[in-house]
């Protein structure tokens, strides 16, 4: 059973094997905080949440960083905008994007580092760059000197000549070619900004990244993931400027990317219309279908967002876990009985999920094992199984549940919360009783617009919290 997995850098796949031993640095770009995050945001970071958390379910020791861009131009244009500071403004969409990815489940994070907290590491590693001749400083503002480095170009595989006609690459005036990228901005008016030997200023982009990941993990790390938009120029400018600086390659071993997300077939656009934060998605559907959906495609194909296909993705989730909650059911009145056929059932699925995990994290035909199981399990279940075998079915999706972060219910009960559903559940029951069926309807009927759902069964009320 070996670990392969897609490397940007090398177009083809490869077998995993971390730099130091068991040990997994592992960085993701993280959110610019100007605003609330979108399903495009989502599809990485819940992809690569399953990453770590696959990693760790095979024994890695995985250490997952992730920045957070909180000053740049985006940052200054919107604070202006909205009358906020730059430091307001990104303490609110950080704690909204906190808020989003505890709600889609995606908690694998060790440590998000906060540029504006990093800011004597970015300088440090700019005077490295000045000093060994790859940056230059123009009145205050620091430029990379693209062409310096002559492995620029070999993660996007674009050559120079086409990068000096990319339309990406930002008009000033003071560079001394047009693909050189800002290291360090001078201050101008009203603008945040840090004392550094150039003078007053701020961080560019590419540099808090390289100066983060340099500070945690030194030189070279094992896996740098982000969505394929921020291949070029970003994750190339990052090379360029961590491989001039430490003098060591390749920075990054691993470079993996996940798909682009279109809603409806298109492109995802704010001044269109054609566009979906995490939140308001939230608003129609539970996180699990996001979830779902999400990593019911391969991570690096194109999906389309859609409500057909979240609708469909809801379909899916409800026949697994009404499934599971059948067993959970029966596992409750269920003796002796017999195996069946389960063990073999569940190491075949339990296998058939696995390596294709092991095949560059395929979610998607993992999925598919967990809906054989799904299939097979509730062809058994009449025969009259016994509790072990009915508690080792639980365990499995439990298990095998983990590393997707899906069928999971821990959540769902216990605190105020689920004494709370208790308590209204005993009161309904003791009107059932007392055949005051009125109410104990209207309580009822009350839940499952919540969500919750009461069905009596012969040994006591049954809720399912959906
Ligand atoms: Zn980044």
């Amino acid at each position: 059973m070996t670990l392969k997995l897609y490397n940007t850098l090398t177009k083809q796949k490869e077998e995993f094997v971390p730099i130091h031993g068991n040990r997994v640095n592992m960085f993701v770009c993280g959110p610019t905080v100007y605003d609330y995050s979108h399903l495009g945001h989502a599809r990485t970071y819940i992809v690569f949440d399953v990453i770590a958390r696959y990693l760790r379910y095979r024994g890695y020791s995985v250490f997952y960083l992730m920045n957070i861009t909180d000053v740049d131009d985006k940052m200054i244009k919107r604070a202006n905008e909205t009358g906020l500071s730059v430091k307001g403004l990104a303490d609110r969409f950080t704690d909204a994007f906190h808020e989003d990815m505890k709600r889609l489940n995606v908690m694998s994070v060790n440590l998000y580092a906060k540029a504006t907290e990093h800011v004597d590491e970015i300088i440090s590693q700019i005077k490295t760059l000045i000093e060994k001749g790859f940056a230059y400083d123009v009145d205050g503002d620091v430029y990379f000197e693209v062409r310096k480095f002559k492995d620029f170009g070999k993660l996007s595989k674009q050559a120079l000549d086409e990068l000096k006609a990319g339309a990406r690459i930002e008009v000033d005036e003071k560079k001394r070619r047009p693909e050189d990228f800002a290291l360090w901005k001078k201050q101008k008016p009203d603008e945040p900004f840090w004392a550094s030997p150039w003078g007053n200023g701020r961080p560019g982009w590419h540099v808090e990244d390289t100066a983060i990941t340099t500070t945690y993990f030194g030189n070279k790390y094992d896996l740098h993931g982000g969505g394929i938009d921020l291949l070029f120029p970003h994750h190339e400018s990052e090379i360029a400027i961590a491989e001039s600086a430490t003098g060591e390659k390749p920075f990054v071993k691993y470079w993996v990317h996940s798909g682009f997300l279109t809603l409806n077939k298109e492109k995802m656009s704010k001044s269109l219309g054609n566009f979906f934060t995490i939140r308001e998605v939230l608003e129609k559907y539970e996180s699990e279908v996001i979830r779902f959906f999400m990593l019911n495609a391969h991570y690096r194909s194109p999906i389309d967002f859609s409500d057909k296909g979240l609708d469909e993705a809801k379909q899916g989730l409800e026949r697994i876990k009404n499934t599971v909650d059948n067993i959970k059911a029966a596992a409750k009145n269920a003796g002796e009985g017999s195996e069946g056929n389960i063990p073999d059932i569940i190491a075949e699925a339990r296998q058939k999920f696995l390596d294709a995990m092991d095949d560059d994290f395929n979610t998607r035909e993992a999925i598919s094992a967990v809906f054989e199981l799904t299939k097979s399990v509730n062809q058994a279940i009449p025969d009259g199984l016994s509790s072990s075998a009915l508690n080792m079915i639980i365990s499995t999706y439990k298990e095998l549940g983990g590393i997707i972060g899906l069928f999971q219910d821990e959540k769902k009960e216990g605190g105020i919360t689920g004494d709370l559903i208790s308590l209204i559940v005993e009161i309904r029951e003791n009107a059932r009783k007392n055949k005051d069926w009125e109410t104990s309807d209207k309580i009822r009927n009350k839940l499952k617009v919540l969500g919750i759902v009461v069905e009596d069964a012969e040994d006591g009320p049954q809720v399912k919290i959906r």
